[in-house]
């Protein structure tokens, strides 16, 4: 009987020398076995409880293959199991005065070594098989990997599976066309780096790395960044996301859901707008869309509080002179009817009203006044200098320049009229 865990042996003589344990466990891999007897078994040897020997605890680290033993029969004062099932636990050894420290173990692994622990203590027979007494491989303690990088092909694991604790993998210039989904089953996974492959499409699947903070897809093929993966749990975990250097047109309104976001990296695609509501992206302090086709920003833009903005080798547009003018007088029921949910935050949802209807609301345009505007509306293009959003600016073209073009909108001709009053 096995049981993968990290381990901290500590000699309850420390304090009464003045030292402290060093409070963090090493990877170890704790067997019961059945102790062997030291000289071999002689006539009188096998009297033991007709032949059977009292199993023992081994712990075998990675550095102590062969392991440590350690006398289970009478021998356990005490056993702490209060966050056993944050599998963690403590079992105090009578002899030698130490106390064994097991966290991160898989929590009804633990209860179940525990309780056969337990049996060993009382001289019982143990229920579970026991292990024979061999040297722990290399490869079990590869289990616990955290971190795994794979930057060519030749290396990449075709036969055999990604160790199952892997909190970081990368696995770039491999060729791949699509994220495997063994990938999608490490669930500890923190950070995935899939730069520099041919991958077209994501699965919605990957919204289900409920700690994914960190996801580089850096100079693959997407064409486009779903919707499912904005409404996924990435929304509460995602801080780093890279997609420079693909194919992507736009990004989703829902994109801007993902409000953990602090980082994102937009280059080299072929960006014809940026999310109109990018304003939500509260946390984002490090925004880089250089060299897409952006004509202008969207007026949500201004909300943003960044220090690096990198908006190089746009298209930008010169602002227009004339606005473009959709004002509905008198305002149809629609309109009226959907300022006033947005204007008092009115809760809606496809359950209330057609779908249709929820996505006019989630698109809607805000004025300058605070109020929105659906389908009746003045647009104009003013200029902004980007340092009013951003510390450190990277100039927007070869000429010097920070400034770029914003497009706003109008709830009505008196908000129109006076916001051109105050540009004046
Ligand atoms: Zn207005």
């Amino acid at each position: 009987m096995k049981l993968h865990c990290e381990v901290e042996v500590v000699s309850r003589h420390l304090p009464a020398l003045g030292l402290r344990n060093r409070g963090k466990g090493v990877r170890a891999v704790l067997s019961l076995c059945q102790q062997a007897p030291r000289t071999p078994p002689g006539p009188r040897a096998g009297g033991e409880r007709g032949g059977r020997h009292p199993a023992c605890l081994f712990i075998s680290t990675l550095k102590d293959k062969r392991g440590t033993r350690y006398e289970l029969k009478e021998n356990i004062e005490q056993f702490f199991t209060k966050f056993v099932d944050e599998g963690k636990a403590t079992v105090r050894l009578k002899e030698p005065p130490m106390d064994i420290c097991l966290s991160k173990a898989n929590s009804s692994s633990l209860k179940s070594f525990l309780s056969a622990v337990r049996l060993a203590h009382r001289g019982c027979d143990v229920e579970a098989p026991l292990s024979t007494l061999t040297p722990v491989k290399t490869s079990e303690f590869e289990k616990f990997k955290t971190k795994m990088v794979i930057t060519s092909k030749k290396d990449y694991p075709l036969s055999k599976n990604f160790p199952y604790s892997l909190e970081h993998l990368q696995t770039s210039y491999c060729g791949l066309v699509r994220v495997d989904m063994r990938m999608l089953c490490l669930k500890n996974l923190r950070k995935l780096d899939l730069s520099h492959n041919h991958i077209k499409k994501l699965p919605a699947t990957i919204g289900d790395l409920i700690h994914l903070q960190e996801l580089n897809l850096n100079d693959n093929h997407l064409e486009s960044f779903s919707v499912a993966l904005c409404q996924s749990t990435l929304q509460k975990s995602l801080q780093s996301l890279d997609i420079s250097k693909n194919k992507i047109k736009a990004l989703p309104v829902q994109f801007c859901q993902l409000r953990e976001l602090i980082y994102l990296k937009l280059d080299d695609n072929e960006l014809i707008r940026l999310p109109f509501k990018m304003g939500q992206l509260r946390n984002l302090r490090f925004l880089s869309a250089a060299r897409n086709k952006l004509p202008f920003l969207p007026s949500e833009f201004k909300n943003l509080s960044l220090e690096y903005l990198d908006l190089f080798g746009n298209t930008f547009e010169q602002p227009k002179v004339l606005p473009v003018i959709h004002l509905q007088m008198p305002l149809t029921l629609l309109e009226s009817s959907a300022r006033t949910i947005l204007y008092n935050r009115i809760p809606y949802g496809s359950h209330i009203i057609p779908f249709h209807l929820c996505q006019d609301l989630d698109t809607a345009k805000t004025c300058v006044c605070g109020r929105y505007s659906i389908s009746s509306f003045i647009q104009g293009t003013t200029t902004m200098n980007l340092h009013s959003v951003a510390h450190t600016v990277v100039l927007v073209d070869n000429m010097g320049g920070t400034e770029a073009p914003v497009i706003s909108y109008f709830c009505s001709l008196a908000c129109y009229v006076n916001s051109c009053d105050m540009l004046k």
